[in-house]
């Protein structure tokens, strides 16, 4: 391209300007933003609203606190119906180390479905075919489960992920569980694994983006002795998680589990208690369990 034909084709606002957006839009775009709940109002509620559509966000905690539990509680709530106020979606799991349980995926998905009908029995009445679609197999159904027994299987899923989102048009939440675990065990080039565990969490970032889908990556804290106490750390510390929108961690407090948010460009870090109960992810402080309708 001449010199010429270059100054004018930025003129009439081609090129690099192209896909310019301005402040207002991202503004419109960002109170119309769309929400996964977790199950427990006051975690969604610190997080403004649930886990965010177009980000990604990495959930760390020691072995135990209740990641895989969180993840499949949000592979079940991304489908509740929108009649119902949810987004009606579907999941992909990836599970890096095998800790996904279908009976547990099972009994989560009848405790949502339970607590729908409970709350929104009067919304459903106009609805018919929802009573159909809100049974448990169903929800099994939409969870797309993807079982990586190491590192290289995981970097060629993610790569192939993207033919598969333009198929499956639905899939409004991705989880890895847990996006370090072969790279922790098998990976003895240091700076090689930031630049592949970065190049992930950018592509995973692309596709947040491009496909309205929240990407939500667990990751194992561990505990590190620095100057005569314990740290916890992230797995692989966060020098390849530039990538990560927001981040929160889960904590143990005396006998009660916490939920922290550690970093976040539009939200205040804030602490609440959530339970682990036998339908999944719940409130800790009020008696009224039920699913937050948005
Ligand atoms: P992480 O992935 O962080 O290592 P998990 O998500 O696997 O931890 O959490 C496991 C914990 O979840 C168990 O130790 C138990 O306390 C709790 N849990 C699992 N299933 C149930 C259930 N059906 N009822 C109550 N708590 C449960
Ligand atoms: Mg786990």
């Amino acid at each position: 391209m001449s010199e010429t034909s270059r100054f004018r084709s930025l003129e009439d606002g081609h090129g690099a300007l192209k896909g310019a957006q301005t402040a207002w839009d991202m503004l419109s775009e960002e109170q119309m933003q769309k929400h996964i709940t977790t199950g427990c109002e006051e975690l969604d509620a610190i997080l403004g609203g649930g886990i965010h559509c177009k980000e990604v966000t990495e959930v760390g905690g020691v072995p135990g606190i209740g990641k895989t539990q969180l993840g499949i509680q949000l592979a079940v709530n991304v489908q509740i119906p929108v009649e119902c106020g949810g987004l009606g979606g579907k999941a992909v799991y990836i599970d890096t180390e095998g800790s996904f349980m279908v009976e547990r995926a099972h009994q989560i998905a009848e405790g949502c479905i339970s607590d729908l009908l409970d709350n929104t029995a009067h919304r459903l009445k106009d609805f018919p075919a929802c009573p159909e679609r809100l049974q448990p197999n169903s929800f099994l159904a939409n969870i797309f489960y993807f079982r990586i027994c190491s590192y290289t299987e995981q970097i060629a899923t993610i790569n192939y992920l993207e033919k598969f989102l333009e198929e499956q048009k639905d899939v409004k939440i991705i989880v890895v569980d847990s996006i370090t675990f072969h790279f922790r065990q098998d990976f003895d080039d240091l700076a090689l694994r930031t630049r592949v565990l970065g190049g992930m969490s950018l592509k995973l970032m692309r596709f947040a983006k491009k496909y309205s889908l929240a990407v939500v990556l667990l990751n194992q804290v561990t505990t590190k002795f620095v100057e005569g106490s314990f740290h916890l750390t992230l797995a692989l510390g966060d020098t390849w998680s530039h990538a990560c929108t927001n981040r929160i961690i889960l904590y143990w407090n005396g006998n009660d589990r916490h939920a922290y948010i550690d970093k976040s460009p539009s939200l205040r870090s804030a602490t609440t208690p959530f339970l682990i109960t036998g339908k999944g992810i719940r409130n800790a402080t009020s008696h009224c369990k039920r699913v937050r309708m948005m």
